[in-house]
């Protein structure tokens, strides 16, 4: 009789997890292994040799053939380079190796991923680190080892380090003030964070149609359809068959490699979904939020479809964000953003949450651009996503309480003082669930804040090497205080109600997407408004910001400044790509169709004349002379385009050219397609070269 194979016994099944370590690597190799991951101590090669073998052997008995370093560059997607296991025996056949060596340093030809610099040509190659934290897996015929890439002078080259940097920082000075608050359990404090994935699918078919989406991942062109998600009736609508089939294979591929992949739903815009795991420890969130984006496109691709990760691939639906769930816990499981029972328990709590309130006013322009990219433009500062301007809602409960310190009143819900503060009773601060909520780009969810802004193909890396990080500084600073302290209570006390006091023009429990907020943060809150990439992306750059990141061993000033040249590229790259595809399709594509219809039309009209002489042809006459007109318009601004390409191309250096980008390209671009998207809606449907957007939105049946 055929058994069903249940979740459980396939989950993880392509992981070198736990369970294949116990099973498969002698006690004492496990424990030194163990160690290794828990506490970060240093490998012996011995025992590197030692896992390498059984994990070859482990891969090749699941069908592995080769292995690869997989490293995350700072293109934002990751890299792999594939070496067989293979090795000549004597006897004129192989042998399946793989060493400890090979397992813990790589040497991929780094020279061709970004470096903004660090690589001198002299050292072209970077090396990767296995980062034993983060379990190897096996993807097709490949086992996996995530890694670490770094230059060959020390600086890093990817995501992961400063990533790995920033957990471990905020450790550090968190774990200081637990024991200043008397927890002398804990011996790490880990950052968690449950990525919310959107992504929109369509058709193959649609899309090979379509050189914008192909080249760009973004339509270009596209008159609004004559429904959109007007009718609000796709959130949470019934998931179509084809749908369906697409989400339980991505599920279960997700589930063989252990990603915890929990909840499915359809979005706000037609054809736009939402996948989110459940949370885990930053990097492997991280890693596994990297592979899920991967593993969506392989499967798409199986059933006919492609998923777009871009940020906004259509004008007028709503874009694609990722919701970044953030908290920090012990190792113990004591979650520090939740209130907890005692007094001093809450103190605690109160005095992460000012952590994070003042470490989100201190660097908003950190937070903001480690989710700038050329595609997230689109979406902050439109009506759907939070605003370019970074703000923290708390919700109406915990705001009181906050406002009652900050006045030294008690607060209402304390029964008994038993603290200076007043708060020794806090209520659980259930999640507030209201619109004003879902409006703010950082929100206070009960027991986690959720940061909205991030991109929904940018890598999660980056936003949250800057939550750890300026929460970390945050917290330094109050452990210095307080280490110092003589009267702990009163120092404590004081330090809360300053940090309100001085940073709560960042608390906004009021709707984000208000045009008053955006006058209001800026006007007389003086908050950051910073809305394109080009604008923000050189602030990483400012004292504070530098000294803040290098002080706490984050980045070094060498590895911040090439981070700020890549992502300024990428930037000018990105766009200089559009416009060029916009160039193309408005000359090879749009207008020779809107001219093919406008000359049958006139064809018509005088076929009509030929057999009725005298007759007026009036409709004919009016829709010749409109397609005519927009031709004309769009000849000219397609030229305008291409000039401003050749000026971006100019550029002295890369500010001035996102600069140019942002003031000159992008809004020709805008021009260009306004008479193109006109010419659409009067053009019969048969001469149109590729799918519309009512075609691509309600394609996926
Ligand atoms: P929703 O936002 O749909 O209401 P939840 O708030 O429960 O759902 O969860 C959204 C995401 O937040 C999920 O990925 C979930 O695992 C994650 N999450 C829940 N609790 C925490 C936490 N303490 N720290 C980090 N992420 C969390
Ligand atoms: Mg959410």
């Amino acid at each position: 009789m055929e058994t069903t194979k249940t979740i459980s016994d396939y989950f993880g099944s392509m992981v070198f997890d736990d369970r294949v370590m116990k099973a498969k690597l002698s006690a004492k190799v496990y424990s030194s292994l163990r160690r290794t991951i828990d506490e970060g101590a240093e490998l012996d090669i011995r025992v590197a040799n030692a896992v390498a073998e059984a994990m070859k052997d482990w891969a090749v008995s699941k069908g592995a053939t080769h292995f690869t370093h997989w490293f995350q560059p700072l293109t934002g997607i990751t890299a792999e380079k594939h070496d067989s296991f293979i090795s000549p025996s004597p006897d004129g056949g192989v042998i399946m190796e793989f060493s400890g060596k090979e397992l813990i340093k790589g040497e991929p030809d780094a020279s061709s991923f970004p470096s903004g610099g660090l690589r001198a040509t002299f050292e072209a190659r970077g090396y990767t680190a296995w980062d034993p934290t983060s379990y190897a897996f096996i993807k097709g015929k490949t086992l996996c080892i995530p890694t670490a890439f770094c230059s060959y002078g020390g600086p890093a080259l990817d995501k992961k380090t400063p990533l790995l940097r920033s957990m471990e920082v905020l450790s550090k000075e968190a774990l200081r003030i637990l024991k200043l608050f008397g927890n002398k359990t804990a011996k790490r404090v880990v950052s968690s964070v449950g990525p919310e994935q959107e992504y929109f699918l369509v058709t193959k078919e649609m899309f090979n149609k379509r050189p914008d989406l192909c080249f760009t991942g973004r339509t270009l062109f596209g008159a609004k359809p004559p429904k959109g998600q007007e009718m609000d009736d796709h959130y949470f609508g019934v998931i179509k068959p084809r749908v369906a089939a697409f989400m339980e294979e991505l599920n279960e591929e997700l589930w063989k490699l252990g990603i915890l992949a929990k909840t499915e739903h359809n979005e706000v815009a037609p054809a736009q979904h939402e996948l989110a795991p459940i949370y885990s420890t930053t990097n492997i969130a991280t890693d596994h939020n990297q592979l899920t984006m991967e593993i969506m496109q392989k499967v798409a691709a199986k059933h006919g479809l492609v998923c777009l990760l871009h940020e906004k691939p259509f004008a007028g639906v709503n874009g694609s964000g990722k919701h970044n769930n953030w908290s920090i816990a012990t190792d113990n499981g004591q979650n520090l953003l939740s209130p907890g029972e005692t007094p001093y328990e809450n103190a605690q709590f109160l005095l992460f949450l000012c952590a994070v309130i003042k470490a989100v006013d201190d660097y908003q322009d950190l937070l903001r651009l480690s989710v700038a990219t050329a595609g997230n433009d689109h979406r902050l500062g439109a009506n759907e996503a939070p605003p370019a301007v970074i703000s923290i809602f708390l919700g109406d409960e915990l705001n009181a309480v906050m406002e009652a310190i900050e006045s030294g009143k008690p607060y209402a819900g304390a029964e008994k003082t038993q603290m200076k503060l007043g708060v020794d009773v806090l209520p659980k601060f259930n999640r507030d669930t209201t619109d004003r909520n879902r409006t703010s780009p950082f929100a206070f969810t009960g027991n986690k804040f959720e940061f909205r802004m991030l991109g929904s193909s940018n890598s999660i890396a980056c936003a949250n090497i800057m939550l750890n990080a300026s929460v970390a500084e945050s917290l330094r600073i109050y452990a210095d205080r307080l280490e110092k302290a003589e009267d702990f209570e009163t120092t404590l006390h004081e330090m809360i109600q300053k940090t309100f006091h001085d940073h709560k023009r960042i608390i906004f429990n009021g709707n984000g997407y208000d045009d008053a907020w955006i006058k209001e943060a800026t006007e007389k809150r003086g908050l950051l408004n910073y809305r394109t990439t080009a604008d923000c992306m050189p602030h990483l750059l400012d004292e504070k910001n530098v000294k803040m990141l290098t002080g706490l061993g984050v980045f070094s000033e060498e590895e911040l400044r090439s981070r700020c040249d890549i992502m300024l590229e990428n930037y000018c790259k990105s766009v200089v790509i559009e416009a060029n595809t916009m160039v193309d399709m408005a000359r090879t594509l749009i207008a020779p169709a809107v001219e093919a219809y406008a000359s049958d039309v006139a064809k018509a009209a005088a076929a009509k004349k030929a057999v009725v002489p005298g007759l007026g042809c009036g409709y004919e006459t009016e829709l010749v002379k409109k397609l005519s007109s927009l031709t004309d318009s769009i000849s000219a601004r397609t030229d305008e385009l291409a000039e401003a390409i050749l000026k971006v191309a100019g550029a002295g250096d890369i500010i001035e050219e996102s600069g140019l980008v942002r003031d000159i390209l992008l809004p020709k671009m805008s021009e260009l397609r306004i008479p193109c998207d006109q010419a659409e809606v009067i053009t019969a449907r048969s001469y149109w070269p590729f799918p519309t957007y009512g075609e691509l939105l309600f394609g996926v049946k």
